[in-house]
């Protein structure tokens, strides 16, 4: 456990001010050092194996669509998230809610969710297939991801 100071009230931080205002536990602390914006160990692992299968051509960390998609298929009109299991709050055992401050963090998963979702509507208004890809999953069967990329893909490659 670390104590790095209390705040009294709760505000929508940058990650840099939370880190050192609220008491966070040591497994919160290494989910956050973990969870950086980009390249994170997901996204570097899913890019990896999507290239050794020969699924090239995308562009990384596009800005210009809302929410910044990791893997943008341009051509092929496909956008990839990858998603932290703790930054966007998944329901599984790699990523429960810290139970120090636990409103806060529903709060903060709650408007990643939203921002995720509004995303996923702009893209899809804008012809994009979108696919949401877990941190977990990647773990668990990047095999099987990269199977759906490619079968969306299809032949547009
Ligand atoms: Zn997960």
């Amino acid at each position: 456990m670390y104590h790095v100071g209390v705040s009294e009230s709760i505000k929508p931080y940058g990650i840099n001010q939370l880190r050192d205002t609220f008491v966070v536990a040591e497994t919160t602390r290494r989910s956050m050092r973990s969870n950086r914006s980009q390249d994170t160990q997901p996204e570097l692992t899913l890019r990896k194996a999507l290239w050794m299968a020969g699924l090239r051509g995308y562009r990384k960390n596009v800005r210009r669509y809302k929410g910044s998609p990791d893997i943008v298929f341009g051509r092929a009109r496909i956008a990839i998230f990858v998603h932290g299991c703790f930054w966007h709050g998944h329901r599984c055992k790699n990523a429960r809610v810290p139970t120090q401050n636990a409103a806060f963090w529903k709060a903060k998963f709650e408007r990643n969710a939203e921002r995720h979702l509004a995303a996923v509507e702009d893209l899809t208004s804008k012809g994009f297939c979108v696919l949401t890809v877990w941190e977990c999953e990647i773990k668990a069967d990047l095999e099987a991801i990269v199977g759906r990329i490619a079968h969306q893909l299809g032949g547009v490659l």
